[in-house]
């Protein structure tokens, strides 16, 4: 199980907190073995976290161990894991842009900065560019077949509307999995509402007007 309770230098475990407490990031170590060596906590075990030190080579197993990890593999709090950063104690020396000195957190940094993106991409509201195109593809064949066949066209809305409803009771669970606040969710659901809601009355007036004829 992911511990709550280590945290690294760089307060790593408190970034997206504000947010969606369901992601909490934090850096595990992985022996050569493949295995991530876990500690007793009460009744439970925990994954051992590392931490990469920025001032000097080397880290700090948050439960001292002797052998350092292999790997550091970044980890959420919401169950995730990503793709294991080779890790070499005496290695990860690079320049740091902002100051003229070395940094030698390179393995930390790049597990840091996966989490970072998972955890971003988990609390985004932003729709994807590919799914755009694919909702104006739909909307502009289901205009077509309106007019064509409007049964057919019909059909497909009620289809449509049940895959909604499904897909928002998924979309408001998750939400709430990710403590995401009901005032953060009222825009974009707001918006994407009124979005179906014009789509669906512009298709009902065709079909309305392809009937009558
Ligand atoms: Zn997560």
């Amino acid at each position: 199980m992911f511990s709550y309770q280590y945290r690294d230098p760089f307060g790593l475990d408190e970034r997206g907190r504000a947010e969606s407490r369901r992601h909490r990031g934090g850096v595990l170590g992985q022996l050569a073995d493949g295995t991530i060596p876990t500690y007793r906590f009460g009744s439970t075990a925990r994954e051992n976290e590392f931490a990469d030190r920025w001032s000097k080579p080397g880290g700090l197993w948050a439960h001292d161990l002797p052998e350092a990890p292999a790997h550091l593999v970044p980890a959420c709090s919401c169950g995730w894991r990503g793709t294991p950063v080779p890790y070499d104690p005496e290695g990860g020396a690079y320049p740091d842009p902002e100051a003229p000195r070395l940094l030698w957190d390179a393995a930390g940094d790049s597990a840091r900065t996966a989490w970072t993106a998972h955890a971003a991409a988990a609390i985004s509201d932003t729709v994807p560019d590919a799914l755009n195109l694919q909702l104006s593809q739909l909307a502009d064949g289901l205009r077509h077949l309106a007019e064509e066949e409007p049964r057919a066209a019909l059909a497909v809305l009620q289809t449509l509307q049940q895959t909604a409803a499904t897909t928002k009771a998924t979309a408001l669970t998750t939400a709430r999995e990710h403590h995401i606040s009901p005032a953060a969710l009222g825009q974009p659901f707001g918006g994407i509402r009124q979005h179906i809601h014009d789509l669906y009355r512009s298709m009902v007036c065709k079909l309305a007007l392809a009937l009558r004829a």
